[in-house]
């Protein structure tokens, strides 16, 4: 593999790095773990949750190290990186259980420091330290931006903005550059007026649920503290993909702040975030990709496969002659499941499992061990069957946040409805392979109104024995299991 200059730099920072991280592990074992997934995937509910069943003795029968009464204790400590700031659990917990609120979603990176004191299985005692690291998903698929030039990016954004489906979201912005020379003189001005307008076709395309893997430049969508600033002041040109530009033009200036998003946003991000992950998390939100049929499906699989491509790169390098491959496991989590009735969560669980199987045929090798889980980090709903015209439905009872409609009625965010959620098919091909499969999910009032997507508030927690405070879930104690399980041995 060439390295160019820049290159080498970067694996001599990611090396110190990596050699301090290492010798601070020898003495105090610290485990990693990144939790991504695309906005509103659920990450902020996924961490609130787990951090408080582990400091609060949640009801985890699956998470063996907390059932079997080896964990003394978990506790939060301070946040180890200066520069980053810390994921706000307090404020979270508070929202979630005294408000009976959604906490507000991540925008930007965060970290917590979580200290979990145990027994080992032969009785000595230890602590583990897990560093938990919430972040965008859309920064993640900046990584494969790394490997592109300005002229490469450019044409493979504009041919996918020519495709079908997208073609009628990007027609402002074709139109646009269709005007423009890119070898006439720099002109802010066109710089700006092209980045908004292809901001705009890049929101445009996720409010439609396209892939988000082929959507970079993450950071046009989550901005984080980077907002208004010239390095997102870019955008494609239609200029050949293996041309040069003339000095001074539109296009030498493109590439230069193209050049300068991955020297200050994507390699930083890389160096100092992920190339650090031991272990992650992939929150998927599959259920809203459902909601657009077999097109969504393959949509997901495609950002499925971008995101494991991720987990390959930087691996070949020098470092990993060094110290082993970083990322060991990474869990693909489908989310929200409390909005079907558990006869359909292991029907998602295969939809998921067989999407990620088909990317992980496509990904180059990871060298990670994946595995799959459909949960809901916060149960909102109950289960019931509601009986309606002679048949009984297996459905789910929760009470819809203040605002929401359904069948011309609004709720007021104190009533709970029991709605039948529709099924998934049992065979999980079917999804890949008809649109007729996606008619089960349809919604079961039958006039219009998907119950999948209602959004219902937290649940109300009723003290229950000496589980007072515990957050009710589904299978969160699984992924914990995978997750840091046999780091607590
Ligand atoms: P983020 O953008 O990935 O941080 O997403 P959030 O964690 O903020 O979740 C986005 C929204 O999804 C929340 O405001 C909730 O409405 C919903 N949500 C997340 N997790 C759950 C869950 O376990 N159950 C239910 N019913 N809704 C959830």
């Amino acid at each position: 593999m060439a390295f160019d200059f820049s290159d080498m730099m970067e694996e001599a920072r990611i090396s110190a790095r990596a050699l301090k991280d290492f010798s601070e592990g020898l003495f105090n074992p610290t485990l990693r773990l990144g939790i991504t997934g695309l906005s509103r995937a659920g990450k902020t509910v996924f961490i609130t949750a787990l951090i408080h069943g582990l400091t609060r003795g949640g009801r985890f029968p699956v998470f063996e190290p907390l059932a079997s009464g080896r964990i003394a204790r978990a506790y939060l400590a301070p946040q180890p990186d200066d520069a980053v700031p810390r994921f706000d659990y307090e404020r979270h917990v508070r929202t979630l259980i005294d408000e009976r609120a959604w906490p507000n979603s991540t925008v930007d990176i965060s970290e917590l420091r979580l200290v979990i004191d145990y027994q080992r299985q032969n009785g000595t005692e230890r602590t583990l330290t897990l560093d938990i690291v919430d972040y965008p998903g859309e920064w993640l698929l900046d990584l494969p931006l790394l490997n592109k030039s300005y002229e490469q990016w450019s044409s493979e954004s504009l041919a996918l903005s020519r495709g079908n489906a997208r073609a009628a979201l990007a027609a402002d912005w074709h139109a646009y550059i269709s005007g423009l020379d890119a070898q006439a003189p720099a002109d802010e001005q066109a710089a700006l007026a092209s980045a908004k307008l292809f901001t705009d076709y890049l929101r445009a395309c996720r409010d439609e649920r396209f892939a988000m893997s082929l959507l970079p430049p993450g950071r046009f969508l989550m901005p984080g503290n980077l907002a208004g600033s010239p390095a997102l002041t870019f955008a494609p040109l239609d200029v050949p993909g293996d041309g040069n530009p003339p000095d001074g033009s539109l296009w030498a200036m493109m590439r230069r702040r193209y050049q300068s998003y991955k020297d200050v946003v994507v390699r930083p991000f890389f160096r100092d975030h992920f190339a650090r992950l031991d272990r992650q998390v992939v929150l998927v939100d599959a259920l809203a990709a459902f909601n657009s049929g077999p097109n969504a499906l393959f949509d997901l699989e495609s950002a499925l496969a971008g995101i494991l491509d991720c987990f390959h790169i930087g691996r070949g390098t020098i470092l990993n002659a060094l110290f082993r491959p970083k990322i060991d496991r990474i869990l693909f989590a489908a989310t929200k499941a409390d909005h079907l009735h558990h006869i359909s969560h292991d029907r998602l669980e295969a939809v998921l499992r067989r999407a990620v199987s088909r990317a992980v045929m496509r990904a180059e090798d990871t060298g990670a061990t994946i595995d799959v889980v459909a949960l809901s980090a916060v149960r909102a709903t109950r289960e019931a069957q509601v009986t309606r015209s002679r048949e009984s439905l297996p459905s789910i009872l929760g009470t819809p946040i203040a605002g929401e409609k359904a069948d011309g009625e609004t709720f007021d965010g104190n009533t709970e409805v029991a709605t039948f959620p529709g099924e998934l098919p049992e065979d999980p091909q079917a999804l890949f392979e008809s649109e007729a499969a996606f008619s089960g999910l349809a919604n079961g009032q039958g006039n219009g109104t998907d119950f999948r997507f209602l959004r219902f508030r937290p649940p109300r927690l009723t003290p229950e024995g000496d589980n007072a405070a515990s957050l009710p879930h589904i299978r969160l104690d699984r992924a914990l299991q995978f997750l840091i399980g046999d780091r607590l041995q």
